[in-house]
């Protein structure tokens, strides 16, 4: 085929002719996927690494997931939550059985269960703990990454996320991540919570130092303040366990899940935390139109399921393995540093050979998709669907482009 002939620079100068430039896309135009593989509107295949940023921890079109959703499409989709509709019982309690927490409240894209977390913490402080009207704080980390929100983006150190967009919400206080002993001098009496990413995934995939996580566990329960863990990324199934809090024991008061809780179907996000917490909302003081519905419930309830045979977990450990090895073998050629869990991993790419940009675009010429992020780093993040096979064809893909 001449390139002429190619539908996809047009369908690319098409889309950046009638969008805000608010993302940078790889110049591939998808029109449909199976599993791992996304197919170009040119007949081209590409192994998936990014996952939809994990939302697609169960590949593309999860035969369970679609015919969920086709059988939910064809009875009922929305009621608000000013009715009870008959997929919302099962969908909380399986949620929150999972999460074993007592109770769940379903909402729609991360940034809103972070939100939502906000909120409760909030509310939690002046109501339970019994914080002066006004003062409470949150604690949160540096490089983090929790939505694109006016409140949210208040406290993140990414300047083009934040600069800009003031004024900024008071009541957050940055602290390094990984370093206890910042974070236990930065809670004081109006300390409500502290909010992080068990693994931090848009910065690069930084897993924080050993006993970090059971350290930020002890100081909340000492000095009475909530533990939410940001895991709208690092959560269901992603590196090789439910979350990645588990891998160190350790259980938060709140969990925000979202991304792949909607099957790479539809958005579906959730705080999960017990009664004493989320108990505190009451009728009218916080809501969603779509949050719940019918459609999300009936997906996210098979997404669950999926999740409690505890298939995916072991894949994402035992193929994780896989992959890391092989990108550890990588490292001095042109790779300088492999972090993660799981199938998750940050690469740092040697900045003198090219940017992280130049990287992926490579990567794609070769049948690979993924995103850089922060210079020289690249993610990966594969559906958990991936076979070893598949895994064995994307390393091999890294070295090419690196040697130019
Ligand atoms: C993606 C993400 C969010 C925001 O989710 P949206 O659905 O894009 O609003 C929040 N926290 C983390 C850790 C994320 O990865």
């Amino acid at each position: 085929m001449i390139d002429d002939m190619l539908r996809t620079p047009e369908a690319i100068r098409d889309a950046e002719r009638w969008t805000a430039h608010n993302y940078h896309p790889l110049p591939v135009v998808i029109s449909s996927a199976e599993g791992c593989w996304l197919t170009d509107v040119d007949g081209r295949r590409y192994l998936d690494c990014l996952a939809g940023y994990s939302a697609l921890n169960f590949g593309h079109r999860h035969p369970t997931l679609i015919a969920a959703a086709h059988a939910q499409l064809d009875r009922l989709t929305l009621t608000s939550r000013a009715f009870i509709h008959d997929q919302f019982a099962d969908f909380c309690r399986e949620l929150a059985e999972l999460c074993g927490k007592d109770l769940v409240l379903p909402m729609n894209t991360g940034a809103e269960a972070v939100e939502t977390g906000i909120k409760v913490a909030r509310k939690w402080g002046y109501q339970v703990k019994g914080v002066a009207p006004g003062q409470a704080n949150i604690v949160v980390a540096e490089g983090n990454f929790h939505g694109r929100t006016t409140t949210i983006v208040s406290f993140s150190t990414d300047s083009d996320a934040r600069a800009d967009f003031g004024p900024y919400t008071p009541g957050f206080t940055v602290v390094p991540y990984g370093d206890l002993a910042a974070l236990t001098a930065a809670i004081d009496e109006n300390t409500v919570a502290v909010l992080i990413e068990p693994i931090q995934g848009e910065q690069g995939v930084v897993v924080p130092p050993e006993g970090y996580l059971p350290g930020v566990r002890r100081v909340c329960t000492e000095q009475n303040v909530l533990f939410i863990a940001d895991e709208i990324q690092s959560g269901l199934g992603r590196t090789g366990d439910t979350f990645a809090c588990d891998h160190e024991n350790v259980t938060p008061d709140m969990y925000l899940l979202g991304k792949a809780l909607g099957g790479g179907i539809v958005p579906v996000s959730a705080v999960a935390a017990n009664a004493d917490v989320l108990g505190v909302l009451r009728p009218g003081q916080h809501g969603s139109t779509f949050g719940g519905n019918p459609l999300a419930c009936a997906v996210a309830t098979e997404v669950v399921r999926l999740l409690a045979t505890g298939e995916f977990q072991r894949r994402s450990t035992e193929l994780g393995a896989r992959l890391h090895a092989g990108l550890r073998s990588l490292i001095g050629r042109g790779l300088v540093a492999v972090r993660g869990r799981g199938l998750w991993a940050g690469l740092d790419i040697d900045p003198t050979l090219m940017s992280g940009r130049e990287a992926c675009e490579r990567l794609a010429e070769r049948g690979v998709l993924a995103k850089d992020t922060h210079g020289a780093t690249i993610r990966l993040a594969p559906p958990l669907v991936i076979t070893e096979e598949e895994i064995d064809h994307a390393p091999p893909q890294l070295p090419a482009p690196l040697a130019g």
